[in-house]
């Protein structure tokens, strides 16, 4: 997970991983608009009226600070008024302060890293929960439910167990059977999924407390670096082993011609090919 402070509003926008490279997206000031409606305009005038009833859209651009990239992220929504307490020295001062809650991030910013080795379909419903998270937490967290379905699929966790009932839990109980440790962790993004499903309240900080759960469990079960590390190990022990058997059978010939001859051509022992 990047170091950005994912928040469902900011004081400022700053920067979000870039959705096409590496680096990241920046806020760029001149492209912010913001505007007020008619209605929040005449409402001004009211006798009760407070800063809470200002009614502002804004839109701006992010813009990659990787030349190379050139990547655009267009961001709109609304601005959110907050009563904040300020302590001063003698005196404790109230401000209404102004926050940009974005409702839509087009292309969305990755909260994770998009793992090469997840399957088309995963890759897929990350990045649409990308986007959702903006727009509506619940479908966001359902479609880290479907993730979950689909990245079972790519471990080979079939969809009817036998002698238990069809659905997610069974087959999470299943990969659990192997991997007690990760199947708490995607029993608990099925309920976070299912509330998103039923009831429809699911927190930002909660969908993306679940994005974080989901990363760690790609990285352990579909990136394996351990496997990775321990078969890398593997081969390069091998290749070292081939080198030194084929150096010693030099060696050996070698010694054969040698006394009598130091001009000789050398031995025929391949050194090439693997
Ligand atoms: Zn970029």
């Amino acid at each position: 997970m990047w170091s950005v402070s994912w928040g469902a509003k900011y004081y400022r926008l700053t920067e979000f991983p870039c959705p096409s490279c590496k680096s990241t997206v920046a806020f760029e000031k001149e492209s912010l608009v913001k505007r007020e409606n008619l209605r929040s305009r005449n409402a001004h005038s009211s006798e009760d009226w407070t800063p809470y009833d200002v009614d502002i859209r804004f839109s701006c651009m992010l813009v990659c600070k990787n030349p190379r990239c050139g990547e655009i992220v267009a961001v709109s929504g609304y601005i959110d008024v907050q009563e904040e307490l300020f302590y001063g020295e003698d005196e404790t001062t109230m401000e209404f302060m102004e926050y940009f809650r974005p409702l839509s991030m087009y292309p969305a910013p990755p909260v994770i890293p998009v793992s090469p080795n997840l399957s088309r379909r995963c890759q897929g419903d990350l990045r649409t929960a990308f986007s959702l998270l903006w727009v509506d937490t619940a479908a966001c967290a359902n479609r880290q439910r479907v993730m979950v379905e689909h990245m079972l699929d790519q471990l080979q966790i079939p969809r009817r167990i036998a002698g238990k009932p069809p659905g997610l839990n069974s087959r999470i109980e299943k990969l659990s059977e192997e991997h007690p440790r990760y199947g708490g962790i995607l029993d608990a993004l099925k309920e976070v999924g299912n509330a998103g499903s039923h009831d429809g309240a699911v927190s930002f900080d909660d969908v993306v407390q679940c994005f974080k759960l989901i990363e760690h469990v790609v990285t352990a079960l579909i990136d394996k670096p351990d496997e990775k590390a321990e078969q890398a190990a593997l081969e390069l022990k091998e290749r070292y082993r081939r080198k030194r058997s084929s150096d010693k059978i030099k060696e050996n010939q070698g010694g054969q011609n040698a006394p009598d001859s130091p001009a000789s051509s050398p031995p025929s022992v391949s050194s090439g090919g693997d």
